[in-house]
């Protein structure tokens, strides 16, 4: 049986090389570990009770991980008569949702204590972050047991390795349970298309995640909640507009694809004419290969084109059929242009420009996974796989984690914990939030380990980035 250290701390053991020195446990579910998890960052409250039990299934190299839920939960602050998140708001909701739900995942798991506490640290709103982090240290102070405060973007990066593990999540995973080789393995490539973000990352390690591409200016998701508030019809506007705009632009949902993908960049480039007086560009068209995205022009151009329509004289100023077609425009640029950036670096890397680019292809990406709100997107899901193949990349795997794992949720925060604290980190319990909190390790912050207050193996790390708590926001 694994025993802690003479510090107090769990021995390192990385979930990638040596989960033989986890726990053994034989045939009936025996937790080897388990974290209470609490996400506040932003306006979704979400608590979580994960267990993992690892199984070196003796004989084999295979390495089989399974976690089971024991609770999970959010609850989301209500900013329907806002345009957009209220920053009041969202931190009344953690204040009046978060204790409840601890006591529930606590009813549930029987008065037991989990072996450690996750919360999210960063990056993202200072007060609703301290809302869950001053909360998880209280419970970890008093049970006596450790603390991680966990980075919010490398747990979404990490949600689709989760996935492979999970035993029990009935709602997403139907059928017999298979124990599975954590996957994705590193190095893969992922796309985080939320709300907030809009990031193309090469994930490397546990915490080596690259930032390829951001936005200059909108998220993906913003853009396309600001677009559907002005296409769609009053009777089918409701949140999630993204959602609401998909099932407008699909009311048959595949049947009403009709998608071909662009067969190269050129044609990728050209705007697509309709059948009406207008037809929606290209992002970042003049910009070459240029590794970035940016959504505010689109956003621009849809805005305005249905305030023209809204001016003409006439009774009915745009037709439901053409509302229709400049939803599925907009939701054909807008992925294009996200696929887009992942063919560029594939073609850098392994594909028809590799040699000429210079780029490291030492490490072969073979696998897409892509997150975030947006990605509950079914068109999305068929779009990339028909412009990967159109582009000869039928060889990559694109992994979609669930939908309620791709938006903000306690669950990746404590499978992000778990990773973390198998491998030697816990934190120190005067971390306090932070704001913003590069995921890259090669920014001025040093990235996820840069931050002031990491263990590893009971030693502390050197910060590059210093507390935040007495900083201006
Ligand atoms: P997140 O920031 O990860 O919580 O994701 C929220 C974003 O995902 C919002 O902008 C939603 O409108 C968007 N979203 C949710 N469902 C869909 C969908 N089916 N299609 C496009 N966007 C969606
Ligand atoms: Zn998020």
């Amino acid at each position: 049986m694994l025993k802690p250290s003479p510090r107090g701390l769990w021995p390192r053991c990385s979930l990638s090389v040596s989960v033989a020195h986890i726990r053994r446990v034989h045939t009936a579910w025996r937790p080897g570990l388990s974290t209470l998890a609490i996400e506040t960052s932003c306006d979704d409250t979400s608590v979580a009770l994960l267990e993992l039990q690892a199984d070196d299934a003796s004989g084999t190299n295979h390495q089989k991980l399974r976690t089971n839920v024991v609770y999970h939960e959010r609850i989301t602050a209500n900013n329907t008569a806002y345009n957009g998140i209220h920053p009041l708001i969202a931190l009344h909701s953690h204040q009046t949702s978060l204790g409840g739900l601890v006591a529930d995942a606590l009813a549930k798991y029987n008065g037991a204590k989990p072996t450690f506490v996750s919360a999210t640290r960063g990056p993202g709103m200072r007060s609703n972050l301290t809302v869950g982090l001053s909360l998880a240290k209280g419970l970890a102070l008093a049970w006596g047991v450790p603390l991680i405060g966990v980075h919010h973007m490398q747990a979404h990066a990490l949600t689709p390795r989760l996935c492979s593990t999970l035993e029990s999540l009935p709602d997403l995973y139907q059928g017999p349970w298979e124990p599975t080789t954590l996957q994705p393995s590193f190095p893969y490539l992922s796309v985080l298309a939320s709300g907030g973000h809009t990031m193309l990352i090469k994930s490397t390690g546990l915490t080596d995640h690259q930032i390829l591409a951001t936005t200059n200016d909108i998220a993906i998701g913003d853009c396309i909640d600001k677009a559907a508030r002005a296409i769609l019809p009053s009777d089918v506007m409701k949140p999630p507009y993204g959602k609401a705009l998909e099932d407008f632009a699909f009311p048959n949902g595949p049947a009403d694809y009709n998608y071909t993908a662009p067969a190269t960049r050129g044609e990728e480039l050209t705007r697509r004419p309709t059948k009406w007086d207008w037809s929606l560009g290209v992002p970042l068209a003049e910009r070459g290969r240029r590794m970035a995205f940016s959504f505010s022009g689109l956003l621009t151009s849809i805005e305005r084109l249905m305030r023209q329509k809204a001016q003409t004289e006439t009774l009915e100023p745009i037709s439901t059929e053409e509302r229709r077609d400049l939803a599925r425009e907009t939701l054909r640029v807008s992925f294009e242009h996200l696929a887009s950036r992942i063919l560029l670096y594939l073609e850098d890397t392994i594909g028809r420009n590799a040699e000429k680019s210079g780029l490291d292809a030492s490490e072969k990406i073979d696998t897409v996974v892509v997150s975030g709100g947006v990605a509950s997107n079914r068109y999305l899901r068929h779009l990339l796989r028909a412009m990967l193949d159109a582009r000869g990349y039928s060889h990559i795997k694109v992994a979609f984690p669930p939908p309620s794992l791709c938006t903000d949720n306690a669950l990746m925060i404590a499978w992000a914990g778990m990773e973390m604290y198998t491998s030697g980190y816990q934190s120190t319990f005067d971390i306090t939030p932070i704001r913003k909190w590069s995921m890259d390790q090669r920014a001025e912050d040093g990235g996820i380990l840069g931050a002031e207050g990491w263990l590893h193996d009971g030693n502390l790390l050197p910060a590059v980035q210093k507390s935040e708590a007495i900083t201006q926001s």
